[in-house]
C-alpha cells in the first residue's frame, strides 16, 4: 500500500497531479519510468511506458497478487485492467472491453498478449488445456497477422498499420471457449506500392516489402498456419500471392508507338502459373480494360500510365484480400461451435482492441487522416461513457453535477464525418465528379464549404499562415492538437478503383482458394453497375460500427507510449514523450477523469471491506441506516470533503483517499 503514496515512486495516479499540465504529467511520468515503474493510471486507465528490458512482473507470483483484488488496492498493472474487466464480466454478465492504443513500438502487442496470459492464468484450472488451446490458437493468429503487419522495408517505417480488434468468448463459468478477430487494415493504400515507389525512385525495382518479407521469413508464418489448421493447399495460394505481388512489382510498361506494351513480358508466364490461369488472360487484363458503351461490348487498351496504374491497384487489391480472407479463415477455426446458450446460459465476451494513437509524421496523409479520426471517434465513446454515464447515475443517486471543464470534441467527429457537409462527404462528392478531378480541386471544395469551421484552416483561407503550402495542405484542430494534411493522393486513394478486368481474372483462376476470394469478378461488365463505396465511406463505417460494438460494452484503456527510438531501457526522450502524452489525449484524460468520482461502492459493501476502522461499525453498527454508518466512518477519518452521499452507493472523489482507507484497514486486519 505504501507503494501508492510513496512520493518516491512519482504518483501512481495522475488524477493526483496538484496541477494538470504537460510539465507535471511528463515529469511524473519520467520518474516513475525510471524508477521502473512502467505502469501508472489515470483513474482507471493504465498508463504503460515501453520499459525495452525483461520486467520480472508477469510471473504467476504477480498474478496471484491481482487476481480478485479491487484495482486500487496494487500498485498500478494490466493484470488489475485484466482482472477489472474479467470480473465485470463474470460478476454482472456484461460484455467487457479493453482499448490499447499508442504508436507503433509503444508495447500495445504485449499488452494485449500479457493481458491475455491473465485471463488463461486465471480461468477455471480444470480447463485448462481447452483454455490453452484458445489461447493459443489466438495467440498464434496473432502472430500470422503480426507478420503480414509488421513487414516493412528498411527505410519506410512508417507505414499505417492501424488496428486489431479481437473478441475472446467465455461460457457461463467464466472459461475462454473461442475467439473473433476483425482487422482494420490500412497499409493497403500505402504499404506495398508505396515502399516499391521508394525503391524505385532509388533504382532498386527487385523488392516489394511484404512480399520479400514473407518469402524470406516464410517458414514461421507457414507453421503457424499449420497449426492454427490452414490446409497445405490454402498456405500455397498464400505464397503464391505474395510471390504474384512481387513479380507485379518488377512489371514494366511501355509503348510502340500507339500500342502499349509489357516490356518484361516474361513475367507475365509466371504470374498466368502462380495465378493458375492463362498467360494471355493475365496480358489482356494488365493491358486493357472492358468497357460498356450503349449495347456494345469493347476492349479498350490502356495508356501505359493506366496500365501502370492498374498493375499497383492490383498488387494492392491482391494484399488487401489476402489478409482478409486470412483473418476470414482463422475466425472460421476459432469461432465458438456448438454453445447453445440455452443450455448452457449467457456467453459473454471481453473485446481487445489494439490500435493505432493519434498520428502525425513530417507529412500526414489519408492514412493518418484516417486514423486520427478514429482517434477522434474513439475519444467521444470515452467522454460518453466517462461522462454521461456519471452524469446519468449521479442524477440516479441524487447527487449535485459539478461541472468540470473538458473539451468536447464531438465537433471534430462532426467535421470529418457529417452528411453533405463533413470532410469525407467533400472528399466523396469529388471523387464522383466525371472527368479529371484533382486533388487541388478538392482542397478548393473543403475550403469553399468548411471555411468558418473553428477546426479548419488552410493557407487560402489564413494566407498569412507560412506553416501551410498554398495548394496541398489542410489543418486540423484535433482534440489532442493541431495535424497538417497535405491533400496529396487523397482523390486517388479514396477512389481505390481496381478495374473489373483484374476481378473477373482473378475470379476466373483455376485454384479455388484463388477464386473464392474474388467472388464480385463473377459479373460481367454490363452487369457491373453499381459504384463500388470509397475508401473513406467503407471506413467511416468501420468505424461507427466499431464504436457501436464498444459503445455495447464496459471499456477499460491502456495507453502505451514508446519512451525512444532506439529501443533503449534507460532513456525517456523527453519530447518523443511529450509528443505521445499530447496526441493520446492524456491530459484531457486527466481532466475528464477529474470530472467525477474514482469510487464508488454500495454502502454495504463499503461497510464490509472498512467497517474495523472505526468504533461505531465495529463489529456492527447501531445507527438507523448502512448509509448513517459510513457517514459517521468517513466523518471520524476527516474525509468528508472528498466524498458525496448517494441513495444507495458512496462516492468517493480521490484514489488518495481509498489508499488511506486501504492502509487503515491493513493495520487493522
Ligand atoms: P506495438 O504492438 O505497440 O507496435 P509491441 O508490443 O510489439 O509494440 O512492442 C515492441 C517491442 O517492445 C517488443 O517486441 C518488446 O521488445 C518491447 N516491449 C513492449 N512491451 C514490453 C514489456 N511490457 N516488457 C518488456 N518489453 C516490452
Ligand atoms: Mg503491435
Amino acid at each position: 500500500m505504501a507503494e501508492h503514496e510513496s512520493l518516491e515512486f512519482g504518483k501512481a495516479d495522475f488524477v493526483l497531479l496538484d496541477n494538470v499540465s504537460l510539465e507535471e504529467f511528463l515529469a511524473n511520468l519520467k520518474l516513475r519510468f525510471e524508477k521502473g515503474r512502467i505502469y501508472s493510471y489515470i483513474g482507471e486507465v493504465v498508463v504503460s511506458v515501453n520499459p525495452y528490458r525483461a520486467m520480472n512482473i508477469y510471473g504467476r507470483d504477480t498474478i496471484e497478487q491481482y487476481k480478485g483484488r479491487e484495482l486500487y488496492e496494487r500498485p498500478p498493472h494490466l493484470f488489475a485492467i485484466a482482472d477489472a474487466a474479467y470480473k465485470a464480466m463474470k460478476r454482472r454478465n456484461k460484455d467487457t472491453c479493453i482499448v490499447i492504443s499508442g504508436e507503433s513500438g509503444a508495447g500495445k502487442t504485449e499488452a494485449s498478449k500479457y493481458i491475455m496470459q491473465y485471463i488463461a492464468a486465471i480461468t477455471n484450472p480444470s480447463q485448462r488445456a481447452e483454455v490453452e488451446r484458445v489461447k493459443n490458437m489466438l495467440l498464434k493468429s496473432n502472430c500470422v497477422l503480426e507478420a503480414f503487419g509488421n513487414a516493412k522495408t528498411n527505410r519506410n517505417d512508417n507505414s499505417s498499420r492501424f488496428g486489431k480488434y479481437m473478441d475472446i468468448n467465455f461460457d457461463f463459468k467464466g472459461d475462454p471457449i473461442g475467439g473473433h478477430i476483425n482487422n482494420y487494415l490500412l497499409e493497403k493504400v500505402g504499404r506495398v506500392v508505396h515502399a516499391r515507389e521508394e525503391q524505385r525512385m532509388q533504382g532498386d525495382v527487385t523488392k516489394t516489402s511484404v512480399a520479400m518479407f514473407f518469402l524470406a521469413d516464410f517458414k514461421a508464418v507457414a507453421d503457424a498456419m499449420k497449426v492454427i489448421g490452414f490446409t497445405t493447399e490454402e498456405i500455397h495460394t498464400v505464397y503464391k500471392i505474395l510471390a504474384t505481388i512481387l513479380h507485379l512489382g518488377n512489371l514494366k510498361f511501355g509503348n510502340d508507338g500507339d500500342v502499349t506494351l509489357i516490356e518484361n513480358s516474361k513475367l507475365v508466364a509466371v504470374l498466368g502459373e502462380l495465378l493458375s490461369t492463362k498467360e494471355e488472360n493475365v496480358e489482356k487484363a494488365l493491358l486493357y480494360r472492358t468497357v460498356a458503351t450503349g449495347r456494345d461490348v469493347i476492349d479498350k487498351q490502356h495508356t501505359d500510365q493506366e496500365a501502370s496504374y492498374g498493375r499497383d491497384a492490383l498488387a494492392k487489391a491482391i494484399y488487401e484480400r489476402l489478409f482478409c480472407w486470412i483473418v476470414g479463415r482463422i475466425n472460421d477455426i476459432i469461432e465458438v461451435k456448438n454453445y447453445d446458450a440455452r443450455i448452457h446460459g449467457k456467453n459473454t465476451v471481453i473485446g481487445v482492441l489494439d490500435i493505432y494513437g493519434f498520428e502525425i509524421f513530417q507529412n500526414n496523409s489519408f492514412e493518418q487522416f484516417c486514423i486520427n479520426y478514429c482517434n477522434e471517434k474513439l475519444q467521444q465513446l470515452f467522454i460518453q461513457l466517462v461522462l454521461k454515464q456519471e452524469q446519468e447515475e449521479y442524477q440516479r443517486e441524487g447527487i449535485p453535477w459539478k461541472h468540470i471543464d473538458y473539451f468536447n470534441n464531438q465537433i471534430i467527429v462532426d467535421l470529418v464525418e457529417l452528411q453533405h457537409k463533413g470532410i469525407f462527404s467533400v472528399l466523396d462528392e469529388a471523387c464522383m465528379n466525371v472527368g479529371k478531378v484533382t486533388d487541388e480541386m478538392f482542397l478548393q471544395a473543403l475550403n469553399s464549404k468548411l471555411a468558418k469551421h473553428a477546426h479548419y484552416t488552410s493557407r487560402k483561407l489564413s494566407p498569412t499562415d507560412k506553416s501551410l503550402e498554398f495548394d496541398r495542405d489542410f489543418r486540423i484542430r484535433h482534440y489532442a492538437g493541431d495535424v497538417v494534411y497535405s491533400v496529396l493522393g487523397f482523390i486517388d486513394k479514396n477512389k481505390d478503383t481496381l478495374f473489373q478486368d483484374f476481378k473477373r481474372l482473378l475470379y476466373n483462376s483455376s485454384n479455388p482458394v484463388l477464386k473464392a476470394m474474388w467472388p464480385e469478378g463473377k459479373l460481367s461488365i454490363t452487369e457491373v453497375t453499381k459504384r463500388p463505396l470509397t475508401a473513406a465511406t467503407l471506413f467511416k463505417n468501420s468505424m461507427i460500427s466499431l464504436v457501436e460494438n464498444l459503445a455495447s460494452k464496459e471499456p477499460y484503456y491502456v495507453r502505451c507510449i514508446k519512451p525512444n527510438d532506439v529501443k533503449s531501457p534507460l532513456l525517456f526522450e523527453y519530447e518523443r514523450c511529450k509528443h505521445q502524452v499530447e496526441y493520446l489525449g492524456l491530459l484531457e484524460n486527466v481532466r475528464v477523469r477529474r470530472a467525477g468520482f474514482a469510487n464508488r461502492q454500495t454502502y454495504p459493501r463499503f461497510l464490509q471491506r472498512y467497517k474495523m476502522i472505526s468504533e461505531f461499525t465495529w463489529p456492527n453498527h447501531d445507527l438507523p441506516s448502512d448509509r448513517e454508518a459510513v457517514k459517521r466512518l468517513l466523518q471520524g477519518c476527516g474525509f468528508e470533503h472528498d466524498v458525496a452521499y448517494g441513495k444507495t452507493k458512496v462516492f468517493i472523489r480521490t484514489p488518495r483517499t481509498i489508499f488511506s482507507l486501504e492502509e487503515q484497514r491493513a493495520e487493522m486486519v
